[in-house]
């Protein structure tokens, strides 16, 4: 919702102020996104707004909801008929976390990554991005779908630092009181390893949990699947984690995708821990074993003994492990499978 906009047009009617706080608190809070229903504001007023403004900037056209219930996906349409998507996840009875895109698209090019797929077309704004959570709010109250809707996670598609500038102001916005309130340390910001921008994040946001996609700490290995690992190597993403646990002993959560045959060997799992013991701190190092989400014939998931076997090592050699559970691969959840689609 564009409030700027809202507010301008709200002071041209003569309207108190106080009208913005009630829009506000109906939108932000209750997850209202259709003014007709703010049944704070006068029949007229609410008539005027609907005919002059809307409040999601982005439309829905596919939901799809996974057989267990525990992953909803949205293909939502932009104003200018780009197509992003979002997903709801359940890691857990009764909790919600929303999963965001920050861009159209992606120009990092993972390769085992719908998204990368696409190719980067743009950024998305603040407002475009703080919408997808808008969305759900209002898509948990209208199916009366209970729980607590606590997490964000900026791991959608696009790469979130090279669109700083939007994340940042959207950050703001979930963060705070007069928006959506929701705890810093409820959201996480996920980076391919864009170091340029990790001391500018964490000064400003140092309560944002981090979380750092790795999938191999064989230097030829992440090059194939990580591209971007040419320019913001290992020794580089080793560095500047090292400053950042240094001066914020905050956690960091490190992604591992398990791919059959490519990163899931014993061999690797002993690559990954000598190189988390090189960058020290591994009491604040968190690493999510995550199967790989069939999107394409060149990868497959590891078996579900590999990624165990792997599990064990890294757990025998002390370092902080879990095996995240691949949600709603019937609905298409890892990121860019949707939108690659269309
Ligand atoms: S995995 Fe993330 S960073 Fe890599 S191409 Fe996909 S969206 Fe971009």
């Amino acid at each position: 919702m564009n409030t700027k906009k809202i507010e301008k047009y709200l002071l041209e009617l003569g309207e108190s102020k106080f009208r913005l706080d009630q829009i506000k608190k109906a939108v932000y809070q209750d997850g209202i996104i259709d003014f007709a229903k703010i049944s704070t504001l006068s029949k007229e007023l609410r008539e005027k707004l609907n005919s002059n403004f809307k409040i999601l900037s982005a439309e829905p056209i596919e939901v799809l909801i996974s057989q267990k219930k525990d992953s909803i996906k949205a293909l939502l349409k932009l104003s200018d008929g780009n197509l992003i998507e979002t997903v709801l996840i359940s890691p857990k009875s009764n909790v919600w976390s929303a999963c965001v895109s920050c861009q159209v698209g992606c120009a990092v090019g993972c390769s085992f990554c719908a998204t990368g797929k696409i190719g980067f077309k743009r950024n998305l704004t603040s407002e475009e991005i703080t919408d997808q959570v808008l969305f759900w709010k209002s898509y948990l109250r209208e199916n009366n779908i209970s729980g607590n809707f606590s997490n964000i996670v900026y791991m959608g598609m696009g790469e979130p630092f090279l669109n700083f500038e939007e994340v940042e102001k959207s950050l703001k916005v979930l963060i705070s009181p007069d928006f959506f309130n929701f705890g810093s340390r409820k959201i996480s910001v996920s980076t391919s390893g864009i170091m340029d921008k990790l001391e500018e994040f964490s000064e400003k946001f140092p309560q944002v949990n981090l979380a750092l996609s790795l999938h191999s700490a064989n230097p030829e290995k992440r090059s194939q699947l990580m591209p971007i690992n040419q320019k913001y190597d290992l020794e580089k993403i080793k560095t500047e984690l090292q400053k950042y646990l240094k001066k914020y002993k905050r956690k960091i959560f490190i992604e591992y995708l398990m791919i059959d045959g490519v990163n899931d060997g014993i061999e690797d799992a002993k690559i990954l821990v000598d190189y988390l013991k090189l960058i020290g701190f591994e009491y604040l190092l968190h690493v999510n074993l995550i199967r790989y989400n069939d999107t394409n014939d060149k990868y497959k998931p590891s078996s579900k003994n590999k990624v165990k076997a792997f599990e064990k090592h890294l757990f025998d050699q002390k370092i902080n492990v879990t095996i995240r559970k691949s949600l709603g691969q019937d609905i298409y959840a890892a990121c860019g499978q949707l939108a690659g689609k269309k």
